[in-house]
């Protein structure tokens, strides 16, 4: 294989506007963090500049390990991804199942202004991925067979925008089928009821809703960079600080905060914690008990969760009890 190529297929991600870790997404960051430091922090631009690029956190122990961790999950995602559920075999499945059902009507709305139907559709794509992604987090939290592989994202103890790849492969492979159920299932169904004029608003070639989203920082969730937003806002979008909380070791932090974007549904669902303008001491990130085995070690990292599944496997069959059992988060244990 050609190793120019190679090397375009791992850092790919930094040149394509779908990803959150685009070039252009980071450097948009790094404006925001600034104007966020000298106006709310009243900081000088030198001074904000040396927070910003803090080498504590770019050298740390944990941000190296994130820099091996995306070069290893990206190859073998390289490696896996033709054999996954696609959207579009979903979509393709369920479209034909449509056609044999007579419940929902076939192209019963196609007749509406296009350009609503691609509202609706580009609305529709964003809230409903948003929301599973909210529900199966939330998941990963509460059954511990889950927690086992989540908990490597949360064992950052410093956060750069590279750490929304530290996660273990069967996260990835979790949430690649998650997005797939989910964008497969909202096409299928709009283009039965909608008829082909079904198609999204875009900007660089991405839902202009995500564009949103990347362009107003979604990069700092991951970072040390504390920006909050007014409390009414908070109730409706995720802001940095509060994706930072989630990441917080102190206890009133736990189970907080599982939305990506939207903050609508940790509300509804009584998991939201609103920014925290005055701390007694800054906020601590990484698991329980400090565990610092997951921190950097690559060998814990990656088999760790498979050994402490197999335990939990164990002792459920032991004690005759289901897969899923729930489980408190954040302890290793049950
Ligand atoms: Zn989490
Ligand atoms: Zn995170």
């Amino acid at each position: 294989m050609d190793l120019l190529t190679s090397l375009g297929d791992i850092f790919g991600d930094f040149i394509d506007p779908k990803k959150r870790v685009f070039a252009g997404y980071l450097a948009l960051s790094v404006v925001l963090a600034l104007l966020w430091l000298v106006w709310a922090d009243r900081m000088g631009a030198r001074a904000a500049l040396a927070r910003i690029f803090d080498r504590r956190v770019l050298f740390s122990k944990s941000s190296f390990a994130d820099a091996k961790i995306f070069v290893i999950n990206r190859l073998i995602s390289l490696v896996i991804s033709p054999y996954l559920l696609s959207q579009l075999a979903i979509a393709t499945a369920l479209y034909f199942w449509l056609h044999g059902q007579s419940v929902i009507p076939h192209g019963g709305f196609d007749t509406l202004p296009v350009a609503l139907i691609v509202a609706l559709f580009s609305v529709t794509m964003f809230v409903v991925d948003d929301l599973s992604k909210y529900l199966v987090h939330r998941w990963m939290h509460r059954f511990p067979l889950l927690w086992a592989i989540h908990k490597v994202h949360h064992s950052a103890t410093t956060m750069t925008p590279v750490t929304v790849y530290r996660v273990h492969p069967l996260e990835g492979v979790l949430y690649g089928l998650r997005s797939a159920v989910a964008q497969g299932s909202t096409l299928s169904l709009f283009y039965f009821l909608f008829g082909d004029a079904v198609s999204l608003y875009t900007v660089l070639g991405v839902n202009a809703l995500v564009f949103f989203f990347h362009i107003t920082g979604s990069n700092l969730r991951h970072s040390h960079i504390e920006i909050r937003y007014w409390r009414w806002l908070e109730h409706i979008l995720i802001s940095p600080a509060q994706h930072q909380l989630h990441h917080s070791i102190a206890k009133r932090h736990y189970d907080k905060n599982f939305g990506v974007a939207l903050a609508v549904w940790d509300w509804l669902f009584g998991s939201l914690h609103l920014s925290e303008k005055e701390k007694s001491e800054p906020l601590e990130f990484g698991l329980e008990g400090r565990d610092g085995r997951y921190e950097a070690d690559l060998k814990v990292i990656y088999f760790e969760p498979f050994r402490e599944m197999g335990r939990i496997l164990r002792r459920r069959a032991r004690r005759g009890a289901g897969l899923f059992k729930r489980g408190k988060s954040h302890s290793p244990a049950e």
